[in-house]
């Protein structure tokens, strides 16, 4: 039997295409539910739970817990440490599904011997080639890997067969996703696609559990969330307080804690107050991909809800007064679309090998794919985009490259850069082949290189001298890249750069609340990056600024220097900018120089801030602007170097946050690195 299994963050679910009633059906798991929770729990005698079991050890605190392990696909760092074994999130998926399809073939009495498995359209090469290994793994053929906006897609064009242009609004568990499609007659046809990956229901949560938390404290003069425990238990209520809000008009929360026992109403109207702006910033990806593909309101035909987070009755009238329709908005098949999407391109698409299929997918790439190439003045490294965002897929691209007259070489290295910026540095670097088996004496030979991202979005890369196929070897990425932001000729550099860093922290009156986790967070950064090449600065701003520590290499010093870090210590307000500061204390340090802020609100004299922000971009001083609470997207990405330096996150998330800004560190992608004073990608 073929299946199709949604592989989601949170829930997974199983479908399959009865040939028959030419219908999907969902297989439920040996609970009789659709959903299977994507949680898996370790515990101390060895076992193992999968799915409901284990999620209801999760909510009672036993156990080592393994969830939301889907965003570590791909991230050789990602692990979970379970009683002496370590177990990768490729591994934990391939677990997940191989208890997915067990319960599958129990319920229909049937063998699986291949799945179509779905993952999010913004997965990279790695989190897809991740993907398939995990299905490998328990032994199923994977036939195909579909993006999931796409999947849903074809479950509702499957159902309806009018032509026309539907937006699939995912809002899942942690991720955010907008993606285009055209449906017209048994074709699909993806047009553009964009999300936020640190954006979904989760942050819906944390606004319950802070809520109540604050209330607690005002009544009781403790924060619960001080005990480990309790605030597990809280963050799971709250998810469970959350789908009440979205049945009824309020709901009423308990909560228990050293001996006390506080109870409170939140109404459906409060939460929806109080999360305005998480629907803001899904509003602010939905705008961009759309002026991005200059496709209008009046060309969207339906806008389709998948995604649990959309069970909300926030979001349906959300989207009401966006396309400014009542009538444009479907949420018949919320949770299924995906899976029973899969399943029909497990019979209907894949089982055509003659071409006999009278169904098309075509489906797009969610990031550019470019070469590592030099610029035409031979001063710098840039990235060649080969093959566009958005295009369809699969697609090849041919471009010729000269080899410099003189040069001699019999080999070539390719470096494959994902992202969207002309500095190399401003991507990231997926893979390295070297390239051989050429005839060059030196007269500036030419070389074909062909880029292709497959029908599943994994990339192949093939050369070609006057048409005939050359030797292609893959090689192991370098962990230092730091010479592709050089001028051609200085690699390699074997020493390891020099980074400066300067964190700047609002200290305004509405800090109030997160300062304590704020510290906690810088604290983990500054110690996950420190080492002997990195100097870190701290600087408080308000109404004032002030230098807390000048730059150093002694990242005890910096962490104890957040202690002095007070709320309204440098008056109530946020009328100062810091990034002339921290400028001048960067200002003539070797090596890489950005500057980090962090900041819950909106600023006084912002005009400021963008012109010193331009003056940091000139000094090649790179600018990463976090933000939570009321603080400004658009503002962020005023003073943010490049476009995904601006991060508006959550109080919740700032450790995740954080950790992106150290991965992107050490690839140099947001920007950072930049040790020259050349400019950045320009910004839309
Ligand atoms: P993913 O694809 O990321 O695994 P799902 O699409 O399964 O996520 O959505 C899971 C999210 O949906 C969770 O945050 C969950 O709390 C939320 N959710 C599920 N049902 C409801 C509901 N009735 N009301 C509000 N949120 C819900
Ligand atoms: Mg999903």
């Amino acid at each position: 039997m073929k299946v199709g299994i949604d592989l989601g963050t949170t829930y997974s679910t199983v479908a399959k295409y009865d040939k028959q009633t030419s219908k999907t059906e969902v297989i439920p798991n040996i609970f009789g539910k659709e959903l299977t929770p994507s949680v898996i729990c370790f515990l101390e005698n060895g076992e193992i739970m999968i799915g409901e079991d284990a999620k209801d050890m999760q909510a009672g605190g036993a156990g080592i817990i393994a969830a939301s392990f889907k965003r570590g696909m791909g991230d050789t760092g990602f692990n979970v440490e379970a009683y002496g074994k370590t177990y990768s999130a490729e591994q934990l998926s391939g677990m997940l599904l191989k208890q997915l399809i067990t319960d599958a073939e129990n319920q229909t009495g049937e063998k699986i011997d291949s799945a179509v498995i779905t993952v999010p359209a913004y997965f990279n090469d790695f989190q897809r080639t991740a993907t398939i290994r995990a299905g490998e793994s328990c032994g199923i053929k994977v036939l195909k890997i579909v993006n999931e906006p796409t999947a849903a897609a074809i479950s509702y064009g499957y159902n309806h067969s009018t032509d026309k242009t539907v937006m699939v609004y995912d809002l899942g568990g942690g991720t955010f996703d907008v993606t285009i499609v055209k449906i017209s007659g048994g074709n699909i046809t993806v047009v553009g696609t964009d999300g936020n990956h640190l954006l979904g229901g989760k942050d819906w949560d944390a606004v319950i559990t802070k809520y109540v938390c604050e209330k607690f404290e005002e009544e009781f003069g403790v924060d619960p969330r001080e005990d480990e425990s309790t605030k597990n238990e809280l963050i799971v209520a709250a998810e469970n307080y959350k789908k009440v809000l979205s049945k009824a008009d309020n709901v009423a929360i308990q909560v228990k804690y050293a001996g006390n026992s506080g109870k409170y109403t939140l109404t459906r109207e409060e939460f929806d107050v109080k999360t305005q702006q998480l629907l803001n910033a899904t509003r602010d990806v939905i705008i961009n991909l759309m002026d991005e593909l200059q496709i209008a309101w009046s060309d969207i035909d339906e806008v389709l809800l998948v995604g649990g987070s959309t069970r909300m009755p926030q979001v349906s009238e959300f989207l009401k007064k966006l396309t400014g329709r009542n009538n444009v908005i479907d949420h018949a098949d919320t949770d299924l679309a995906v899976a029973k999407g899969a399943a029909i391109v497990s019979e209907l698409y894949c089982s055509d090998k003659h071409g006999l299929s009278e169904h098309k997918i075509v489906d797009v790439t969610a990031h550019s794919l470019g070469a590592l190439s030099t610029s035409v003045d031979g001063k710098r490294y840039i990235n060649e985009i080969m093959i566009k965002k958005n295009s369809n897929v699969p697609v090849s691209v041919r471009k010729p490259f000269k080899i410099a007259e003189g040069n001699m070489t019999d080999k070539i290295e390719v470096y494959t850069l994902q992202g969207e910026g002309k500095n190399p540095l401003d991507c990231y670097v997926l893979a390295k082949v070297v390239i051989s088996g050429f005839c060059n004496i030196g007269d500036g030979a030419i070389i074909d290189i062909e880029y292709t991202y497959d029908e599943n979005g994994v990339v192949q890369v093939n050369a070609y001298q006057d048409g005939e196929m050359l030797d292609v070897e893959a090689d192991p990425v370098p962990e230092d890249i730091s010479w592709m932001g050089e001028a051609p000729g200085a690699r390699p550099s074997d020493v390891p750069i020099a980074r400066n860093i300067v964190i700047c922290v609002d200290l305004s009156r509405s800090m109030k609340v997160s300062i304590e986790e704020v510290k906690d967070s810088i604290r983990d950064f500054v110690s996950s990056v420190s080492n002997d090449t990195t100097k870190i600065g701290l600087v408080g701003f308000g109404d004032k600024i002030k230098i807390i520590r000048d730059l150093t290499e002694d990242s005890n010093m910096i962490v104890t220097a957040l202690d002095e870090l007070k709320v309204n210590m440098l008056g109530r307000g946020t009328d100062a900018s810091p990034l002339g500061t921290a400028l001048s204390m960067l200002n003539g340090k070797p090596g890489a120089k950005m500057i980090l802020v962090l900041t819950d609100g909106i600023w006084g004299k912002r005009d400021n801030a963008v012109g010193e922000a331009q003056m940091c971009r000139s000094a090649g001083t790179a600018i990463v602007a976090v933000g939570f609470a009321e603080a400004d997207t658009a503002f962020l990405r005023q003073i943010a170097t490049v476009e995904e330096g601006a991060m508006f996150t959550t109080l919740d998330r700032l450790g995740e946050t954080f950790s992106t800004i150290a991965m992107a560190m050490n690839t140099g992608s947001m920007g950072l690195r930049e040790s020259t004073g050349e400019k950045a990608r320009l910004k839309r």
